[in-house]
């Protein structure tokens, strides 16, 4: 799974699944732009993990939800490297669990432009620079919720994380045809910062009971599945978003 040269762009890597994606990718001799919005320490311990191993990073702040800061980076990335191979939607969050009575206007917009405007925002930024080369790799990092509806109080995170899996398939009919394969992974239970404040630790061993692994996913986990799908392993495969959950869903 050969990366190397490859420049990837990784969302939300000052942590979690991102961080460990932006290190697996390096190891596979990628250049890797390691964004982050408010962890800045996060994502210079990443590149300096990088540099430590031999491999080159460099951290790019924005708020993947503002199309300016987006554009941004992306011209950033450009000027670094001259050409962005790989994009990673990475970064998402679970703001709060609330039900129907707590969801404001303002949270259920905040929910879509966290999680799938976001991916909308970066492909816009990227696409047409793979397109003029005829090749490059999309993965967006979606979730189980899009498939089971969420746990409690994550309704409006699953409805994003579900029309992130459908984006998925609508770009990669778009953009299949001129060479840019657009793929996702749809992560389980991973033990990462994204549950500090809303699992409760008997939720989550509530979870792992119903994995029939039997534990909960790591980061590296993902961030291997990631790497195969940017990689010419998985050539022949566009439009598909891979459940990486230890069986706790099934599709
Ligand atoms: P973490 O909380 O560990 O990491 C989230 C990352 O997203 C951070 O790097 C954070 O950056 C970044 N981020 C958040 N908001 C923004 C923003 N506005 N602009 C740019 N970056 C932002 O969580 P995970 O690694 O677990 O989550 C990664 C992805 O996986 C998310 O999309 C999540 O929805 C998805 N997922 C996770 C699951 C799990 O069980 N952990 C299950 C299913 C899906 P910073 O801290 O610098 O602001």
């Amino acid at each position: 799974m050969n990366l190397k040269d490859q420049v990837v762009l990784v969302t939300g890597a000052s942590s979690g699944i991102g961080r460990a994606t932006a290190e697996a990718m390096a190891r596979q001799g990628a250049r890797v732009a390691v964004n982050y919005c408010r962890n800045r320490a996060g994502a210079d311990e990443a590149v300096a993990t990088i540099r430590r191993l031999g491999g080159e990073a460099v951290a790019f702040p924005a708020d993947v939800t503002s199309a300016a800061a987006v554009g941004e980076m992306v011209q950033d990335v450009l000027k670094q490297w001259g050409r962005i191979d790989v994009l990673v939607n990475n970064a998402g969050a679970l703001l709060a669990r609330r039900d129907l009575s707590g969801i404001t206007e303002e949270y259920w917009d905040q929910m879509m432009a966290l999680n799938l405007k976001s991916a909308f925002l970066c492909v816009k930024a990227v696409w047409e620079q793979m397109v003029a080369r005829n090749a490059g790799c999309i993965i967006n990092v979606s979730s189980v919720s899009a498939r089971n509806g969420g746990g409690p109080g994550a309704a409006a995170y699953a409805a994003a994380k579900g029309g992130l899996l459908a984006y998925t398939k609508g770009l990669a009919r778009e953009l299949s045809p001129q060479g840019v394969r657009v793929n996702g992974v749809a992560p389980g239970l991973i033990m990462t910062p994204f549950h500090e404040g809303i699992s409760s630790a008997e939720m989550i061993q509530k979870g792992i009971a119903g994995i029939p692994l039997g534990r909960a996913g790591t980061a590296a986990d993902v961030a291997e599945v990631i790497v195969f799908l940017a990689s010419p392993a998985s050539g022949y495969l566009t439009g598909e978003t891979i459940e990486v959950n230890g069986g706790m869903w099934m599709d």
